[in-house]
């Protein structure tokens, strides 16, 4: 387990910009405590958050909200980051509404919220923990989320950037070879049963969805599967 602690400077911007959280020691594991408020939309097309936009922001995807939290500054078997709880009930709540189990809305078993993916969080942990980029990058994102599908019943960041999916997704981030061929969700759905089967042999349909074999369409893909990188993203993808 490891312990964040935080810096001076950490404390300052807490205070300053969440005035309304405050500072708890649990069994020697320093915690932030109280209702989480932001103002932020995000921008689709380069795949970041604004936080506090200008009053005169009018897009649509705006949210301002506020949750009650519990941040825990330690690692756990989920996350090498801090651990996040909604303790005022509102996911709870929202999954009874939408007759969905909690995994659906990113809560892990445990009951804290699942903020990215393994490889996310491992990228962010490396380049050394700041409170802030935490806040802004991690937390508020996915209670904005929560929020944008509360009221629009649907995710805010695209079709596979959650729970397997998510963790795919990051893979094909740092994969560029497989960008190519996975571009919706039938090629995503394709790339998941390639990634169940023990070895991908080229009489099977190709990944591109043009109904030939691979053998008679994209050799590439077909020679890529049998390359290091595909065998990591099968057992990744087995170990969840
Ligand atoms: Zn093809």
């Amino acid at each position: 387990m490891v312990h964040f602690k935080l810096t001076e400077s950490d404390k300052t911007w807490l205070v300053t910009y969440f005035p309304n959280l405050r500072f708890a020691e649990n069994k020697g594991t320093e915690t932030i405590v109280g209702p989480l408020e932001f103002d932020a939309y995000y921008d689709k097309t380069q795949d970041i958050f604004i936080h506090f936009p200008n009053d005169d922001y009018t897009g649509k995807y705006r949210i301002q909200d506020n949750y009650d939290v519990q941040i825990e500054l330690v690692s756990s078997d989920f996350s090498i980051l801090p651990q996040v709880k909604e303790i005022g009930g509102r996911i709870k709540q929202l999954g009874k509404q939408k007759k969905i189990p909690l995994y659906e809305l990113h809560i892990n078993d445990d009951g804290t919220a699942c903020l990215s993916g393994k490889y996310d969080q491992q990228e962010f942990y490396n380049k050394g923990f700041i409170l802030k980029d935490f806040f802004y990058k991690m937390i508020i994102p996915f209670f904005y989320d929560q929020s944008f599908y509360e009221k629009y019943n649907e995710w805010p960041r695209d079709w596979w950037s959650h729970g397997v999916q998510g963790e795919i997704r990051n893979l094909i981030q740092r994969v560029p070879f497989l960008q190519k061929y996975i571009k919706d969700p039938q090629s995503y759905q394709r790339l998941m049963k390639l990634l169940e089967a023990k070895k991908v042999r080229k009489e099977w349909p190709c990944i591109c969805g043009s109904n030939k074999r691979f053998v008679d369409c994209h050799m590439d893909f077909f020679v890529f599967t049998r390359s290091v990188n595909f065998r990591k993203l099968k057992q990744f993808y087995k170990k969840r």
